[in-house]
């Protein structure tokens, strides 16, 4: 693989499309490469795929997410599955969270120096992983943000995992996030259609659970001219997406800021950037 590019680190099968499928397409088009890292199998995802039936399809979810994740990959020209190797911890509170399988248990330091071996292995210029909450409070997001922020500064020294390869300075990364003023905008427009919000607390709708004030978001990152790719990408995912799934029934008023529009957190930049970016690559060569 060619080094420099975008590295972008995930949880489960489909988030990368979810949180990153725009700045995906968006590097690829511009001939950079790209890459997705997957923590875990998301053997614990609900099967809601048209004409699929769950108890049929559980035991085999893994090789069905992985071949879905290998198609979405594809059509956001992201390159072949990196899998960490891990189980699906469940959402929070759930049995899931106590496997010793689960990305969620994993030895903190085995989790990092697989992450390093990968990114060591790419060699991008920016790499992506979630804000401090996972964006959501996923076990496994949350997990991904600690084991992510540790690795994309651990590569950089030749000390550190000597047996995951020469190291390797990541110039720039980055936190999937979304601004309040989203949630908000959000939350408004699915109440308006008496829907409930994922991103709000149910007993207090005004209080969003998802997200970051606006001022500490660093990129905001214009992806419309990607969103029928990107929607392509995620019907990829055709076990997680059914006829009632969220992300594909939105209402169309919501489809630019949903889908058009990705928000990261600088976490850090070694080249100068201005305070608010438009684009990941700012500040880097060509
Ligand atoms: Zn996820």
């Amino acid at each position: 693989m060619p080094e420099g590019g975008l590295l972008c680190v995930h949880a489960h099968p489909d988030d990368e499309v979810i949180a990153t499928g725009g700045v995906l397409l968006r590097a690829a088009a511009s001939g950079r490469p790209t890459a997705v890292v997957t923590c875990t199998g998301g053997e614990l995802g609900e099967i809601v795929g048209e004409g699929m039936d769950p108890v049929a399809v559980r035991p085999r979810l893994a090789a069905v997410r992985r071949a879905e994740l290998a198609e979405a990959l594809r059509l956001l020209g992201a390159g072949e599955p990196r899998l960490l190797g891990y189980r699906d911890s469940g959402m929070a509170g759930t049995a899931g969270n106590d496997d010793p399988r689960s990305f969620w248990r994993a030895p903190f330091d085995e989790a990092v120096a697989r992450l390093v071996a990968e990114i060591r292995a790419v060699r991008p210029e920016v790499v992506v992983t979630y804000d401090a909450h996972g964006l959501y409070g996923h076990p496994d997001h949350v997990q991904a943000h600690r084991v992510g922020i540790v690795a994309a500064e651990a590569c950089a020294m030749a000390q550190l995992y000597p047996a995951a390869g020469p190291a390797w300075r990541v110039p720039k990364v980055y936190l999937a996030t979304v601004p309040w003023s989203f949630t908000r905008f959000a939350t408004a427009s699915l109440a308006r259609l008496g829907l409930p919000s994922p991103f709000a607390d149910p007993a207090d709708p005004g209080e969003a659970v998802v997200g970051v004030p606006d001022a500490w978001v660093g990129a905001t990152v214009d992806v419309r001219d990607q969103v029928g790719r990107k929607l392509a990408a995620l019907r990829a995912h055709a076990s997680q997406v059914g006829p009632r799934s969220f992300f594909l029934n939105l209402p169309e008023d919501l489809h630019d800021a949903a889908y058009g529009t990705e928000w990261f957190l600088r976490h850090r930049s070694d080249v100068a950037v201005p305070d608010h970016e438009d684009d990941l690559f700012t500040g880097l060569p060509g």
